[in-house]
């Protein structure tokens, strides 16, 4: 089933008895060429572009759950590539390129709104690395305005700009970043690769691999053995568990981040605004909410909620920043888990185990990878080459001491 908008007013007309379900159910196959572990969007996008662009056909995604029901559902949408360091830059560029076409490409509407995003910059040391940024961010065909306190001002009357201690100064702007709807990407991208063969497969959990003479031959499951292969585990916050099953231990640890949402106001915020003083990011949601995040809870953890510390301490970055939002009712908050790797870059590679690969370590970030993630993991596991993108998310680049350590701060995962 096509959706146009002649499709739209057909079915309009005539009872909406012609939609269809927009992904099979069906029962696992004994093995197949390629299976993907996590129903993620990274995960589902991989699927889809190993069909589409990479013309492979035997293909399962196993999801434990309902696909979507991890971070790709549960992430405040910010999608932007503003990125500084050679192995970063490139790779999110090709993301948001992806994204720019994402609709027509799986015709679905992912609701992709490139509203633009606005770094926050406080002090003059800050505007001289936003400076660099925006630099690197040219570079790439990103594209990057350096904004003043006057400009800002016109855009963004509502801002605190006279924060005793966190003066607004000016802003780094990408206008082509925004946001788009997590679960319409999700859905977009199981359609899509449902449609070419691609078997979706929910509630199987994968609980082993089957692993002989340095091979994996295919993955113990709550729904039987599904043989297999080529492996991609693309499990996002389950990545340690899940790898440990396979007796590797990732530089990664999981830690909760919760997100908010206010009761719908009236359009206030045009793009997303970030605070450069502390971790608050703002958007305002199609129905008016204004979603926002802020810090991990900062203990590891594998449970899907946050405790109420870290609560007060993103509100209070967000009443620094906008201080009319004390008088918003918060609606509803939630947390997901993330793999945060010790550089905070991801990992797109090759195992020790043949025909094992990961995707993983996405950190806070991933959501705006998810079609340039997608894709690479896709290059990898077809040719088994990387992506010209994705050349330096490897795993042994902590051995090699080569990290890729985009906020300065190094090896801490709970400081990325
Ligand atoms: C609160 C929050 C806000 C965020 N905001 C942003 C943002 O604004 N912008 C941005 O770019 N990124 C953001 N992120 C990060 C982003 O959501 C993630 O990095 C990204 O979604 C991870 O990839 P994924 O979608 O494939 O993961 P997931 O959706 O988590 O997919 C992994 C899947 O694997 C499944 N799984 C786990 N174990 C098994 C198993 N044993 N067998 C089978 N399946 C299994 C899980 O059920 C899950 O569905 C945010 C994350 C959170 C939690």
């Amino acid at each position: 089933m096509k959706f146009s908008g002649f499709k739209v007013v057909k079915e309009a007309l005539t009872g909406h008895k012609g939609w269809t379900p927009l992904w099979r159910n069906p029962e696992p196959k004994p093995a197949y060429d390629i299976v993907i572990v996590g129903g993620g969007g990274h995960g589902l996008a991989a699927a889809y572009y190993l069909a589409k662009t990479f013309g492979k056909l035997n293909i399962a995604v196993l999801e434990k759950g309902w696909i979507g029901s991890g971070n790709a559902g549960r992430n405040t949408t910010i999608i932007r590539s503003n990125y500084l360091l050679p192995g970063n830059q490139p790779f999110y560029e090709f993301s948001m390129k992806l994204w720019e076409n994402l609709e027509q490409d799986t015709n679905f509407n992912s609701m992709v709104s490139q509203r633009s995003i606005i770094n926050l910059i406080h002090s003059d040391g800050q505007r001289d690395a936003f400076r660099r940024r925006g630099n690197a961010m040219m570079i790439s065909d990103a594209g990057a305005r350096l904004l003043s306190r006057e400009q800002l001002k016109d855009m963004v009357p509502f801002l605190n700009f006279d924060n005793a201690r966190f003066p607004i100064k000016g802003g780094l702007m990408q206008t082509r970043a925004g946001t788009a709807r997590h679960d319409g990407v999700v859905w977009g991208y199981a359609r899509g690769a449902d449609m070419r063969g691609v078997d979706i497969i929910q509630n199987c959990e994968v609980t082993g691999f089957k692993i002989e003479d340095g091979r994996v031959l295919g993955l113990e499951t709550s729904r039987g053995f599904i043989g297999a292969k080529k492996v991609g585990v693309s499990v996002a916050g389950s990545s340690s568990r899940v790898m440990a099953k396979a007796g590797m231990r990732l530089p990664i640890e999981s830690h909760v981040l919760q997100a908010f949402v206010s009761e719908g106001l009236k359009p206030t915020i045009p793009g997303v605004i970030t605070f450069g003083a502390g971790h608050f990011y703002v958007s305002q949601s199609d129905k008016g909410g204004l979603v926002f995040g802020g810090d991990i809870d900062g203990y590891n953890s594998y449970a899907q909620r946050g405790n109420l510390p870290v609560v007060e301490d993103v509100v209070e970055g967000g009443m620094a920043l906008m201080p009319m939002i004390g008088r918003a009712r918060l609606l509803r908050g939630w947390g997901g888990l993330l793999d945060m790797s010790m550089d905070g870059s991801p990992i797109i590679d090759k195992t020790h185990i043949d025909g094992l690969y990961l995707n993983a370590g996405w950190c806070y970030g991933g959501f705006k990878a998810t079609p340039a993630s997608g894709y690479a993991f896709a290059h990898l596991l077809a040719t088994d080459t990387p992506h010209e993108t994705a050349t330096a998310f490897r795993m042994d680049r902590f051995n090699r001491g080569y990290v890729i350590d985009e906020k300065g701060v190094g090896a801490q995962p709970n400081l990325h």
